[in-house]
This record gives structure tokens, sequence and C-alpha cells, in this order.
């Protein structure tokens, strides 16, 4: 009885597709694989392609090779058996003339037709023995009731603009199958969908009613420009991708709100502090490095907490605007902490910050997994006492294990691999959240359970040394991510939508620009006599092998097996050593220092490398099979060369066959040196979900929404969000902001299961 009740009412938003008439419970579990589990998610599956199936034509004016659509009557049809497969030929006319119409494996077509229907049909012209003829096409027969259906009241399939579909479930629900059952849903869809877009706004951009908008996008109007529709530029589109980016922007502008409105530590900027800063300068900072440092200055002065973002390309100088801001904490009498995403990272910002902050007279400990416990334990009361002023160590460490007396900033130096999501999910682990205005807030009050050894989680990964500031402090520590990639901006605003952003985009002077050469490993000899010419002339070399993940034995081993050919056969007489992610800290460390002092010359490397190391003697980088890397992955261990005054040379040397994707990437590399230009690129070519590696998961997933397309959509988007939370005012009610905010809950719920329910 209840089972029957939803398939008899109007169909809502959050029906389950089950209930659409057609769909039943075997083929929801097709469809439910594919993310479709409501009406909603169901309307909201787009077409990936138009065609355009209007203007039927007359049999005698086909012409071979072209797509056409043609309303014909049916003659004689009939199933032949070749040796291969079944056929199933169907004859149709025009008053005298006649077409023949195949489908190969077409049993199922066996009983369809009958002579004097008509149909309309639409699909390849062929050529068979000198005869036209239609290959497998698209075909309705018009004026056919479907069964159980009152009429079909339009033709979906010819004389008009027909929405092509992705097909699900190995080909089973096939692109007419979701013609079908949308229109049927779209049919069916209550009259009354919520509106959560404020009117205001809905005037502003001249948004079409969501109902009406999504009519369309499945059903375009006849004269619809084909091109509007499949570049998604059509009124309907538009508003379907505004409003989910608007809702996902309204999250991320009230997190970062929510985020400033609590107490933080208004550090001084006093005359002393200025002082202080200057001293540690060993050059002058460039403009982009000054305005980065004004902005978390201004920031840090605030008496709510720094929530920033420091972005800026390989070398260009993030590390000194960090110590900069740094010491603006310290001359406070307030606690540093430094995380890097890899012992090795932590080990050579430890290096730098002893270098160019110890003469200051900065203490400055280093916390590492691999020190001796006795070790460990007696820098973590350095640091609880409060004697340890600048503290440099992996994420895991110093989330999880540490106490501070006043810690007043927190820098993360992230990789790429972190996003916002991941970032709110883990605030909310961490209880973090409790001050229930969050779009995801719940008021949790529980203390963490478990964290996450991988979180770069600003606000919550110092969770427990946040809580212990505050009660010593009485204000949440600042918290400056950096980034080691540039981001597109669209990814920026996404990922880091609740941060703050500052931009280095500008290099130190005194850089050579990079040659870049691509070399085929056939011709490798001339390589190594490039770069045995380069380290006699008193440079460092490094060569990398793709190890992508590190527990992969056989790459790992065919890394091993380069190192040991270059070490004994090709440079016998140089040093040459290895590194690799799977090595003990211990060695790393001492490879990493011995390079470092030039005391290596040649070093054989994995991506260990990849983020941070900093050797400005080393000016020639082979990559081998360049071909297996990322874009953004390539210019990031590129820019570990030209660090130095010597010219410097990245030499990209690819194995084998190289994709058409490949060469673009790879040429793109060589002809550019922007990482900018380049991280845009390796959108691109790529797409989102790669950009940051396969293991991405803190990407928002969009249903119609595309981050590489809709870059214009985005900053609307965000502009009407900020709009919003600024309050009610003559064109906007309270009432409207409501319920704006309760739609953005119930899809930030639905899409990232943020909240509790209940
Ligand atoms: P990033 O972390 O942005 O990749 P780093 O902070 O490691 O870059 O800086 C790269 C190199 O440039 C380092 O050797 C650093 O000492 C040097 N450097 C940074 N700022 C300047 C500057 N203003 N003038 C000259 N050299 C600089
Ligand atoms: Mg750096």
């Amino acid at each position: 009885m209840t089972a029957l009740l939803p398939s008899l009412q109007m169909l809502e938003p959050s029906t389950p597709v089950q209930y659409v008439k057609g769909i039943g419970p075997k083929l929801s579990e097709i469809l439910a694989a594919k993310g479709l589990n409501t009406v909603d998610d169901l309307l909201h599956y787009l077409p990936f392609r138009y065609e355009d199936r209007q203007n039927p034509r007359g049999i005698a004016e086909l012409q071979f090779g072209e797509m056409a659509t043609l309303v014909a009557e049916v003659r004689t049809s009939g199933l032949f058996r070749t040796r291969r497969m079944p056929i199933f030929q169907l004859t149709v006319g025009q008053g005298r003339s006649r077409l023949k119409c195949i489908w190969f494996n077409g049993t199922y077509l066996k009983d369809k037709f009958q002579p004097g229907q008509l149909v309309a049909l639409y699909g390849k012209v062929d050529l068979n023995r000198g005869e036209l003829q239609l290959v497998n096409p698209d075909f309705e027969i018009l004026g056919e009731e479907e069964k159980g259906e009152e009429k079909a009241a339009e033709s979906r399939e010819v004389g008009r603009i027909i929405p092509i579909y992705e097909s699900a479930g190995q080909g089973r629900l096939t692109s007419r199958w979701f013609r079908r059952i949308i229109h049927r849903a779209l049919e069916n869809l209550t009259p009354e969908l919520p509106e959560g877009i404020p009117s205001a706004i809905r005037k502003r951009l001249n948004l079409l009613p969501p109902r009406e908008a999504l009519r369309k996008v499945h059903w375009p109007d006849d004269g619809e420009s084909l091109h509007d529709l499949e570049s998604r530029r059509t009124p309907a589109h538009i508003r379907l991708i505004f409003e989910e980016l608007f809702f996902i922007e309204l999250g991320m502008e009230l997190k970062r709100r929510e985020q400033k409105s609590k107490t933080g530590i208004a550090f001084q900027l006093n005359d002393r502090v200025r002082q202080a800063i200057k001293e540690i300068l060993p050059f002058h900072p460039t403009a982009a490095q000054k305005r980065a440092l004004k902005e978390i200055a201004a920031d840090m002065e605030k008496p709510c907490p720094m929530r920033r973002l420091l972005q800026g390309d390989v070398g260009s100088g993030k590390t000194l605007v960090a110590f900069e801001a740094a010491i603006i904490a310290i001359e406070n009498g307030f606690q540093v902490a430094l995380m890097a995403p890899t012992e090795i990272l932590a080990q050579q910002h430890y290096l730098s910050a002893r270098r160019i902050l110890e003469p200051s007279g900065y203490r400055i400990v280093l916390l590492t997994g691999s020190l001796e416990d006795d070790r460990k334990r007696e820098i973590r009361r350095h640091i609880a006492q409060g004697n340890a002023q600048l503290v440099i160590g992996t994420h895991a460490l110093i989330e999880q294990t540490v106490d501070f007396a006043r810690l007043g900033l927190v820098i993360v130096d992230e990789q790429h691999r972190f996003g916002v999501m991941q970032r709110f999910k883990l605030m909310k682990k961490s209880g973090d959240d409790r001050s229930g205005t969050s779009p995801v807030g719940t008021g949790t009050t529980a203390r963490p359970v478990e964290q996450s050894s991988t979180a770069t989680n600003p606000g919550a990964s110092l969770h427990r040394t946040a809580e212990d500031s505050r009660r010593h402090v009485g204000g949440e520590p600042d918290v400056l991510v950096m980034t080691a990639t540039p981001i597109p901006r669209t990814l920026a605003l996404t990922l880091y939508g609740d941060l703050d952003i500052s931009i280095l985009d500008e290099m130190p002077p005194g850089r050579t620009s990079i040659v870049t050469r691509r070399v085929s490993d056939e011709s490798s000899f001339k390589v190594w006599d490039f770069v045995r010419q380069k380290v006699s002339a008193g440079n460092q070399a490094y060569v990398v092998y793709p190890v992508i993940e590190e527990n992969e034995e056989s790459e790992l081993k065919a890394a091993m097996k380069m190192y040991s050919e270059l070490s004994r056969k090709i440079f016998p007489d140089l040093e040459v050593a290895v590194l690799h992610g799977r090595m003990e800290t211990d060695l790393k460390e001492q490879v990493m220092r011995l390079f470092q002092q030039g005391k290596i010359q040649i070093l054989v490397s994995t991506t260990v490398i990849e983020v941070g190391v900093d050797v400005p003697n080393a000016s020639v980088m082979v990559i081998e099979h360049a071909e297996r890397f990322g874009l953004a992955q390539l210019h990031q261990l590129r820019g570990r060369i030209g660090r130095g005054v010597a010219k410097s040379y990245c030499i990209l040397m690819t194995g084998g066959k190289v994709s058409e994707e490949g060469d673009r990437r790879l040429d793109a590399l060589v002809r550019n040196n922007d990482g900018f230009q380049i991280a845009e690129l390796d959108l691109e070519l790529r797409g989102p979900g790669e950009f940051f590696g396969t293991r991405q998961a803190g990407l928002p997933s969009f249903r119609v929404a595309s981050l590489i397309r809709d870059l214009e959509l985005l900053e609307l988007a965000k502009k009407e969000a900020a709009w919003i939370l600024s309050g009610p005012n003559s064109e906007l009610s309270q009432t409207e902001i409501d319920r704006a905010l309760r739609q953005m809950r119930t899809r930030w719920q639905k899409t990232y299961g943020l909240v509790e329910v209940g």
C-alpha cells in the first residue's frame, strides 16, 4: 500500500528514483552506482551533448556520410542471420522513394514494426553496394503509445534538439532510456520547486525559475542555439550552474566569517618588531614579498584569527615571508609552529631557519620522528615551558604530541594535496566547530577520537594546542597556509574558499631562466655527457626517476637499477647518491646534507625532492620517463633548479612512445616557465580530479558546474554569497536569508555528509 502511494503522487525532488515509473528497485541500483538516488539527482544528470534533429529530410535528398533526420512510412521488415550476427532490416518509404535501415544485433526489433506505421529516424547515412542506407538509427514510431503511458505527447527522438546522455550500467540504460525517464520525471514533477536564491539576486542575474531551467536543459526549446547548449551557456544552464556554485560559496563564506568571529590574538607591530624583521633579511624582498607580508601583518594585528593562504610559484620566496611572520609572533612573546609535509622538508626548513633566524638569537627546535625518545621528550618539555620559540616538524608530529605554552602562529607548508572538504571534515572531527554557526555546524562537543596523520588542517589540526593556547592566552593562533603549487583561481576559490589569499607573482631577482629540452632516451649518452660537463664546472645535478607510488616495488627497483648504472658505469669517478621515500630517515637526512654541502655531485632521486628542497648550486635536472609525470609535478620538480647564479638546464627524457596528451604536456613545459599558466593548462588537460593527484579527496564534486569553464560564475556566486551574509536590506529580507541558509545546509549535508541528521 505505502509502496504504491508515491507513484500516484507528484514527484518531489527528494523522492527516491525508484518511484519514477519505469525504474523500480533493479534499475535504481544501477542509477545509485552513478550517484543518482533521488529525482533531484536524476534531473541534474545533464546531457553531455545535444543533437539537432530538427528539419526532417526527404529520402531523395540524403547524402552519403551525413547525419540525417527523416519521417517515413514502414514498408517491410525482417531479421537476417549472417555468419557473424543477426541483422534487422527495415525498409521505409516516402511516396515512391525508399530507404533501407539496418540494425546490427537487431533481434530485439523483430516484432517492433508494422507496415503503414509512421516512423521518425535519425542516423548516419551510409553506402552499401551503391545504395544509401541508415545504420543503427535512433527511431520512434509516431503515434505509438508506450505501455501504460497516457499518450506520447511529443516526439522525444526526432524533429527537435535531442539531449544525449551518457549511458549507464554497461550500456543497459541508454541515452534513449534516460530521455524517456527524465522526460517522465519532468512531467510528474511537483509544480512547486523550492527556490533558495533570493529574488534580488535572481533579478540581478536574470535567473530562470528552477523548474523551467530543468525542463529547458533536458528539453530545449525549438530554435535554441546548439552552440550555447553545448557550451552550457543557455539561460537554463546558467541558472543551474550558478545555483550549485552559489550554495557552495555560501557555505565557504559562512565558514570564513565564523572563523573570523572567533577570538584570536592581536599582535603588535611596533618599531621594535619592524626592526627585528629588517635585521634578518639577507636580501631585498621582492615587491610581491612585501605586499604579502603587509597583508599577513595586517591580519596578525587584528583581534580575530588569521586564516590566510600564501601561494606562489616554486622559488618565489614563500619561506622568507613565513619567517617574517614568525618574527612578528615571536617578538610578541608567542611561539610559532612550522609544519612540513615530509621529514626532509622539515629538515630543510630547520636548516634555513637556523641560517636566517638564529643570528637574531631566536630559539629554534626540530622535532622529527627519528629522534631518540629521550631527546623528543626533552624538546617537548622545552615547547611546553615556552623556551622553544620556533618549532619545526612534520604535521603528524606536531599535531599529535605537542603541548605549547603560548602558541601564536601556525605555519602550514602544504603539499598540494589537501582540500577544503578535508579541512572541514577534520575540523568537525576535532570538535573545532563548536560555534554552531558553521554551514556544517552541529555544535559538536566531543573530543577528537582520532586525528588524521595527514591532516593539513589549519583550524583544527592544532586543535589541542589551540585549546591549550586559549587556556593560556585566551586566543586562537593565527594560521598561515603555504602551498607549493600555484593554483588556478577557480580551484583556489573552491578548495581554499574559506581562506584569504596572498599571491607571490614575482621571482626574486638574479634568477637565470631555466632552459628546458626534450630528449628521447635513445640519445641518453649525450645527456650524460652534458651532465658530466656541468659537474666538472662545479655544479650539481639531479636525476629524477618516476616512482610515483613509493610502495610500488617494481618502480622502485627500476629506479635503483638506474642508480647503480649511473654510479658504476656512467659516472664511476663522481659522487653519486640515491634518495627515495622508503629510506631510513637518518640516511635521507645525511644524503640531503651531503648534497647541500656539495659533497654529492649527482643525486638520483624519486619525487621526494619535489617539494621545497633548496640547493642553489644544483643547476641540472634530468627527468627520466618525463612522459609519466603530470604537468604541475614536472614544474615542481624543475623548480628545484634555477635557484643559483649558474644557468640551469632541465632535460626531459622520454622513453618509448609518448601519447598525444603527453606530448602536449611536455611541450607546454618546454615553452613555459610560468607556474600559474602551467597550472591552468594542467587543470584543462587533466581535469580537477587528477590535478591534485589521484588521491585528492578534498575537492567538492560538482553535478553541473565545471572548474575549468565556470570561473566567472564562481566569482559571481562568491560575490552574491557575501552579499547575503552582510545581512538584510531593502532588497533582501531575513526570511530569504534564512531560506538560502537552510537550503545551503541541506546541500552540504547531502553532498559532503557533514551534518548529523536529526
Ligand atoms: P619557495 O618556498 O616559494 O619555493 P623559497 O622560499 O625556498 O621559495 O626561496 C627560493 C630561493 O630564493 C631561496 O634560496 C631563497 O633564499 C631565495 N630568495 C627568497 N627571497 C629572495 C629575495 N627577495 N631576493 C633574493 N633571493 C631570495
Ligand atoms: Mg618553500
